[in-house]
């Protein structure tokens, strides 16, 4: 495989193939179909784009995840190397153009929305392409038994009967076996060849932490390991909360979200890249693309939505193989507030029924059509119309996508974000000396308290209705306030569009994609319950946990999680606990769990030594229930 090696040092300046990469490269190299079952960042994309580049002709790759192909086109450019994406809202006359250019443009690499391959004649064009590989990323969306099935996938095995003489190499990395045997068969695979990446981390420690102080934990964990960490949080204002706090204790601390202006993401993620930054606090839109190897500590304050991405964003510490620590910190409420999160969110078929007449209405399309029409599409709008949830809705939307109902053009929540960037005393002097915009501008420090510390997405449709005023009056004073640099104001200007790909058919379309949406919410609600296993289970090594879950069993303890350390420390001598938390005690007062956390003793070393003080009469117990010197 000399040459597989030469066109990777050439094209990624790497010198050599991480396990199992040159074996997969080998197989589809020979033409066979091949089934590759890696963790992310497990290199998969090499497995295909090496044996590619090995051969004439064009690599078909089949993604869902829009994003994660621009990356991966852009990617290819700056190494010279052709590649197009092509994705939904794409206009079928630009389609056709773009496959055109695809048989004469020299084009090494096109990716393809599963969306595309519903219409025939996509299919039609494709044979007539010089394929050298297809390649199908994510494939457990094609089973029905995997998290995030998708109808589309299933044309697939269309394309597969077609192109016969072509090897198809599937990519996933989280596969059970009863998926594994599910995909071959739906994608009517040739007896692949499997290779298998294990999804152990010799070097990640895993740790979940029981804590009433999050801050202070982090505090903790951040001086003893001054090295390069992710925090992650669940929202944006969280990003921009958590980083203050640290930085008010005296951390280097920057922040990365999705809400935030290209140039503000470019020069938070570099302080961080730079090491200017110690720490960047992200949500889970910071990940791809990110390729920093001496990641010490990736903690998540809040429990993660299921295992495979917490397994995923855990997984960016310790690249470089240096021992690094993935952290889970919890306290009791956090089960119930993950449920009202991810579970309390989903739509049920009722409420799905119920968006997709609303939706219809409100676009007006008759019984029957609707087929290949595009319509602009007011998200904020259409919630407060109908008075439906934000979120609930968002994801009722998301599903009629998924199951290719419709194809929703992407991040139309935020249209206007704005930030006040002058003190409100020098607003509220603006506001007296223009009257006339009094009512806006009071409109929006009422509804959006933080727009003077973070930039804010706006809902206008609230705004005109509180202000009574029109659309078009607020944007006109909205620029006036940005000319005037009183706010800093950004929108995404064109509006979203909804693209329809079947015609309306009310009960007969529901009652077909519903199954999948119970089937749907029943493994959202199983993967939940992992996680929420994942953090009560202290009888068994964190590591042989989440490897459990990926279906690898009979591992070892891996010696260097939570509960291997727990199991393995020697138990503590009373004497010495007591008289350190007489030390402690002496700064303050303080709760047994406070001092459980800070000395590191378990619940019982713990009240043990408050017991043996007690008894004599060096310490008591204050009116707040904590425990002071006497
Ligand atoms: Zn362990």
């Amino acid at each position: 495989m000399q040459q597989a090696l030469d066109i990777l040092k050439k094209y990624w300046q790497h010198d050599t193939f991480r396990e199992p990469q040159d074996k997969i490269i080998q197989s589809v190299f020979e033409g066979k179909d091949t089934f590759a079952l890696m963790p992310t960042g497990g290199g998969k994309s090499v497995c295909f784009q090496v044996p590619a580049m090995m051969k004439d002709g064009l690599c078909l790759v089949i993604s869902p995840l829009v994003a994660l192909m621009k990356d991966q086109v852009a990617n290819l450019a700056e190494r010279n190397i052709k590649a197009i994406a092509l994705t939904g809202g794409i206009s079928t006359d630009e389609l056709s153009d773009l496959l055109d250019n695809c048989m004469f443009g020299n084009y090494k690499f096109l990716y393809l929305s599963p969306e595309r391959l519903q219409a025939d004649w996509v299919i039609e064009r494709i044979k007539e392409l010089p394929i050298n590989l297809v390649a199908v990323d994510e494939a457990h969306c094609v089973s029905q038994w995997g998290h995030d099935f998708r109808p589309a996938y299933l044309k697939i095995s269309a394309l597969k009967k077609h192109l016969s003489h072509v090897p198809f190499l599937a990519l996933t990395a989280s596969a059970t076996q009863r998926v594994q045997e599910d995909i071959t068969t739906q994608l009517g695979l040739d007896t692949p060849t499997l290779f298998k990446k294990s999804f152990a981390r010799e070097n990640l420690a895993y740790m979940v932490f029981e804590t009433e102080d999050k801050l202070h934990r982090i505090q903790q964990i951040l001086t003893k390991n001054t090295e390069p960490s992710i925090i992650y949080v669940r929202n944006r204002k969280a990003c921009h909360d958590m980083a203050a706090q640290l930085q008010a204790l005296g951390f280097k601390a920057t922040f990365y979200h999705g809400g935030l202006k290209e140039k503000e993401k470019e020069a938070n993620m570099d302080a961080w890249i730079k090491e200017k930054a110690q720490v960047i606090v992200a949500t889970n839109a910071f990940g791809m693309g990110i390729d920093k190897a001496n990641v010490k500590t990736v903690i998540h304050i809040q429990l993660p939505e299921n295992l495979e991405s917490y397994y995923q964003e855990a997984g960016r510490a310790g690249r470089n193989g240096q021992k690094s620590f993935g952290v889970l910190l919890v306290n009791p409420s956090d089960v119930k507030v993950g449920k009202q999160q991810f579970l309390d969110v989903l739509p049920d078929k009722k409420f799905l029924k119920e968006v997709y007449l609303r939706l219809n209405s409100f676009l007006q399309i008759a019984y029957g059509e609707g087929i290949d029409q595009t319509y602009q599409f007011n998200f904020n709008n259409f919630c407060l119309h109908y008075k439906l949830p934000a979120t609930k809705t968002y994801n009722a939307l998301q599903f009629l996508d998924r199951q290719g109902v419709l194809t929703l053009s992407q991040q139309f929540t935020e249209k206007v974000t704005i930030q006040f960037i002058i003190p409100s005393k020098e607003v509220m002097r603006y506001m007296s000396l223009n009257p006339a915009d009094e009512e806006m501008v009071l409109a929006i420090l009422r509804n959006y308290t933080g727009v003077f510390d973070i930039e804010t997405a706006l809902n206008t449709t609230l705004i005109t209705k509180k202000a009574k005023v029109t659309e078009e009056q607020l944007l006109n004073l909205l620029h006036r306030l940005a000319a005037k640099e009183i706010i800093t104001l950004r929108s995404s200007g064109n509006d979203s569009s909804i693209t329809f790909n079947e015609v309306r058919e009310d009960e007969h379309t529901i009652n077909r994609i519903s199954k999948f949406l119970e089937t749907r919410n029943e493994i959202k609600a199983a993967q939940f319950e992992a996680v929420i296993q994942y953090v009560t289970n202290n009888n068994k090594c964190k590591s042989r946990q989440i490897l459990d879950y990926f279906d690898e069993k009979d591992n070892a303890d891996c010696g260097i999680c939570s509960y291997c350390i727990n199991k393995n420390r020697k138990p503590a001598s009373p004497v010495e606990s007591a008289n350190a938390i007489l030390a402690l005690l002496k700064e303050s007062a303080q709760s047994s769990k406070q001092l459980e956390e800070q000395l590191g003793l378990t619940p019982d070393e713990t009240i043990f030594a408050l017991q043996i003080l007690l008894e004599n009469n060096r310490i008591t117990i204050n009116n707040n229930n904590l425990y002071i010197l006497k």
